[in-house]
């Protein structure tokens, strides 16, 4: 029973990778800067995967070596549980059955839409051809610029034409290389919520890699903090940010602060504004003291709350503000409050604590 779980599993595995390294020789040409460094991960059949991570951290290396561009140092890629790059071995670009979309979008200028589209597909017989481009411009909802040029559609526009040009193929794998860093800041949530839609319809697995966390969150089922060539912590948007396994993935993602606790009992923390309920598996005993992380959302503002924090600044954010709040301490926090409650800087505010998920860290 179990080596059939076990199985299924690894049969739905489409992406593994494993103690990955790569390097790039350095400058004088003497060593060599090791970009990717013992980064594992793996990918299921029909999910979207990103690697989020500040610049330089190695996402667009990750994605060259999934292509086959980069040669593994050591580790090892899998594509369907087959070695496709390791020290031993590697398999060139075109075997890999993998797709991608460039920062860039990297069209065609001189071809139209429809002929950008059909560009992958010239192992097939023209009529084929034809029918399965205008296929994949309807299912990007372009099917009325199949004669535009490129520079003639919008941002947006083109990324579409990039993605049904990589989908039209049918590779296993598509990677996108920050797809949406190109385009107006207004329209990217907008966009990574059609390109998942796109990709969920017609059942894509993908690998996207961005700097922008509400880009990630938007896009993708998993998500992998990456730091200095390794991914950190592997997991869904809503388990890194209510479960981040240690400090460094509390502090990239969302928005808080960390303000001392001592641990009261099994599931009690207190903290200076009072105390809040431990869950499970919490990092502490009775007795502790503890770094507690608050995030803008862990702060309410209740206007008959005793307790009190001062506004020190304000920004206007449509629905909300984000208030940061001094403590008595002096400790700064944020707080999230809907945009009616307009507070001035200096005024002194009610709050209270609204956490649902406490995360805490030892020093
Ligand atoms: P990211 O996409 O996260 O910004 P990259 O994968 O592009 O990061 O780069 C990771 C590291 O490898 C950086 O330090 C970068 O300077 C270095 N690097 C990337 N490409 C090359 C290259 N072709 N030659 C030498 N060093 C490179
Ligand atoms: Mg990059």
């Amino acid at each position: 029973m179990n080596e059939k779980i076990i199985e299924m599993n690894s049969a739905s595995t489409l992406l593994s990778i494993k103690q990955l390294e790569i390097v790039y020789p350095s400058q004088d040409g003497l060593g060599y800067n090791t970009a990717v460094n013992g980064l594992n991960l793996e990918l299921a059949q029909g999910e979207i995967g990103c690697l989020l991570g500040s610049s330089g951290c190695g996402k667009s290396t990750v994605l060259r070596a999934i292509c086959g561009f980069e040669p593994a140092r050591s580790g090892e890629i899998l594509l369907r549980n087959k070695v496709v790059s390791s020290a031993a071995i590697h398999i060139p670009p075109n075997q890999r059955r993998v797709g991608m979309v460039f920062q860039d979008f990297a069209l065609f200028p001189h071809l139209t839409v429809l002929e950008n589209i059909a560009f992958g597909l010239q192992h097939l017989p023209a009529q084929e051809r034809d029918r399965l481009a205008k296929d994949w411009l309807k299912r990007v909802s372009l099917s009325d610029k199949a004669g535009s040029y490129p520079h003639e559609l919008s941002g947006g526009q083109q990324q579409r034409v990039a993605l049904a040009r990589a989908m039209a193929p049918e590779p296993d794998l598509i990677l996108l290389d920050e797809p949406f860093s190109s385009l107006d800041i207004d329209l990217r949530e907008r966009l990574a919520i059609e390109m998942r839609e796109i990709l969920k319809a017609n059942e894509i697995t993908a690998l996207l890699v961005t700097h922008d966390q509400l880009e990630a969150f938007a896009i993708a089922d998993q998500v992998g903090v990456m730091s200095d060539g390794k991914v950190i912590q592997w997991d869904s948007p809503y388990e890194l940010y209510h479960k981040p396994m240690n400090r460094y993935i509390a502090d990239f993602i969302g928005r808080g602060v960390f303000v001392k606790g001592l641990i009261r009992a099994e599931d009690k923390v207190e903290i200076e504004l009072g105390a809040l309920e431990l869950g499970q598996g919490h990092d502490g005993k009775v007795g502790d003291e503890v770094n507690v992380l608050l995030r803008e959302d862990d702060i309410q503002h209740d206007d008959n709350s005793p307790v009190q924090a001062e506004v020190v600044r304000k920004t206007f954010r449509g629905a909300d503000f984000l208030y940061t709040l001094r403590l008595s301490s002096g400790t700064e926090v944020f707080a999230l409050v809907p945009s009616h409650h307009d507070h001035a800087i200096g005024e002194k505010i009610g709050i209270c604590l609204a956490a649902d998920h406490v995360v805490t860290f030892k020093d």
